[in-house]
């Protein structure tokens, strides 16, 4: 433990400076005695790696204090109740500067003043606390505004960069837009692609994510389809022409009319780059957002805007139904909502995967066969049999391999996107009239309908919940296939 001896003005050099000494000592945490005038004041300890998001607090000992800002707003706020300067109403950053630009530390400072200062305590839910206009406004008995323009994010500042926090601007509500409280983002493993470039030049800072779920907040005067309080979902992309017959046809994910703007690696019409859901807000035009049906968590739907689209929109096309007989290979992300929702579909299921390590998961998830695809004569014993084969694979594939498995007019269907380009012997599709294509999410209308149908029938994606530090950890589990099925982050960590 640290004895710090000063004024309180020293107290703000002299902490952080000792707090900081620790994490370069590389400390799992660290203790701080403070004494102003040889009288105890406070002490301060905690792990700084400890993503504890609950501060039991009392006057003298602040537990779980997590990192050197937040001991400084804590620390801040007994201080300031010592000089009697306590007003819970004032701006927070008049007391510490940098709480302007640290959203959620001044919401626990502001949560600190308010049992200071003797205001009753926080009664919402643990996770709003770090939400920071609508907690300090509910503190002082207002209904919470947003200021726009500034929201707490993940990103990766460079191409290959490990993702860190961030503050990210956030257009101000337009006349159709609605404002989004998110509450969780699923990581895809496009993500990864995207964070490090593997599909060619991108935009940073990168705040990725595009399978965010949230609840509206604010919407603008022309929005019909929400109101304040709904929950919503985004996927992939944030807007498009709306004049190509494409978007007049549902299909905007494949508007010509310029493309669709991605939900983050994107620029909008007005030229500024789209930041995506591992961040606290964002701001969508309605006709981008989609509904998320009551039976379903907000949690396990998140996923469902990417890896539940991208499998029920080529699935539904290809008529994947009673009497056929369906395989979908591999059983990540993608692939096990493939399961889920062929086998809801009424088809028959296969899972190809690599090995049968996740067969148990498979055929809990709805697959009625499990093959491993390492197994060279998995090729021999499944010849001609699928109507549909839809791969969610990234790694390149022997398409010539796998198309020997469909039957005469069977399809097999990408909608993993391998980095590199891919070989094919021609006479793979032209035996047997064999299709080979590709599909991409789906539409606004048909994402609604995706999600109706999986809240009809019962079930979101399987997810590991995880904290926004946990992030870059979570690329590389992504990576080396081991998540059991999708990483979602709870953004109220971030
Ligand atoms: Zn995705
Ligand atoms: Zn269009």
């Amino acid at each position: 433990m640290a004895d710090i001896q000063g004024s309180y003005d020293d107290l703000f050099t002299a902490v952080p400076t000792a707090l900081a000494a620790s994490l370069d000592a590389g400390d799992a945490g660290a203790a701080v005695a403070v004494f102003v005038g040889g009288e105890p004041v406070v002490d301060v300890w905690g792990g700084f790696a400890d993503a504890e998001r609950t501060v039991p607090w009392q006057r003298d000992t602040i537990v779980n204090v997590w990192s050197v800002t937040k001991t400084m707003t804590a620390l801040c706020a007994l201080v300031l109740a010592d000089r009697g300067e306590l007003d819970p109403a004032a701006p927070v950053a008049r007391y510490w500067p940098e709480f302007a630009a640290a959203g959620k530390e001044a919401v626990l400072v502001r949560h600190l003043l308010a049992h200071t200062a003797g205001l009753p305590d926080w009664d919402g839910p643990v996770d709003d606390l770090y939400d920071w206009p609508s907690a300090t406004a509910r503190l002082a008995g207002q209904a919470p505004q947003w200021e726009p323009g500034s929201a707490a994010g993940y990103a990766a500042p460079a191409a290959k960069a490990p993702l860190e926090r961030t503050t990210i601007e956030r257009r101000a509500v337009g006349e159709f837009d609605v404002l989004i409280d998110i509450k969780f983002a699923g990581i895809c493993h496009s993500d990864i692609h995207q964070a490090r470039e593997g599909w060619g030049e991108a935009i940073f800072p990168m705040v990725p994510g595009h399978e965010i779920a949230g609840v509206v907040s604010e919407v603008g005067p022309g929005v019909t389809k929400f109101a304040v309080g709904d929950r919503v979902g985004v996927g992939c992309m944030v807007d498009s022409c709306r004049e190509c017959d494409n978007c007049k046809a549902g299909l905007e994910q494949y508007c010509t009319g310029g493309g669709m703007t991605g939900t983050y690696n994107a620029l909008d019409k007005n030229g500024e780059p789209t930041y995506g859901g591992y961040s606290q807000k964002i701001v969508v035009d309605e006709n981008y957002v989609v509904r998320i049906p009551d039976g379903l968590a907000l949690d396990v739907a998140a996923p469902l805007l990417c890896a539940g689209i991208t499998t029920y929109s080529p699935l539904k096309h290809w008529n994947a139904g009673p009497g056929k007989k369906v395989a979908i290979v591999g059983m990540g992300g993608l692939g096990h909502m493939g399961v889920k929702i062929a086998h809801a579909l009424g088809a028959e299921v296969t899972v190809l995967s690599q090995s049968l390590r996740k067969k148990d998961d498979g055929l809990k998830l709805g697959a009625d066969h499990y093959y491993a695809t390492s197994d060279p004569e998995t090729f021999t014993k499944l010849a001609g049999t699928f109507d549909l084969i839809l791969s969610t694979v990234s790694a390149p594939l022997s398409l010539d391999a796998y198309l020997s498995l469909l039957k005469t007019d069977g399809a097999f269907v990408n909608v993993g996107a391998p980095e590199e380009p891919v070989a094919l012997n021609l006479f793979s599709v032209i035996g047997g009239r064999k299709t080979l294509a590709g599909s991409g999410i789906g539409g606004i209308q048909e994402t609604q309908e995706m999600l109706d149908f999986c809240a009809e029938h019962g079930f979101g994606a399987e997810i590991e919940l995880i904290g926004a530090t946990e992030i870059n950890e979570a690329y590389e589990r992504v990576l080396g296939s081991d998540v059991r099925y999708r990483f979602v982050i709870d953004t109220a960590t971030i």
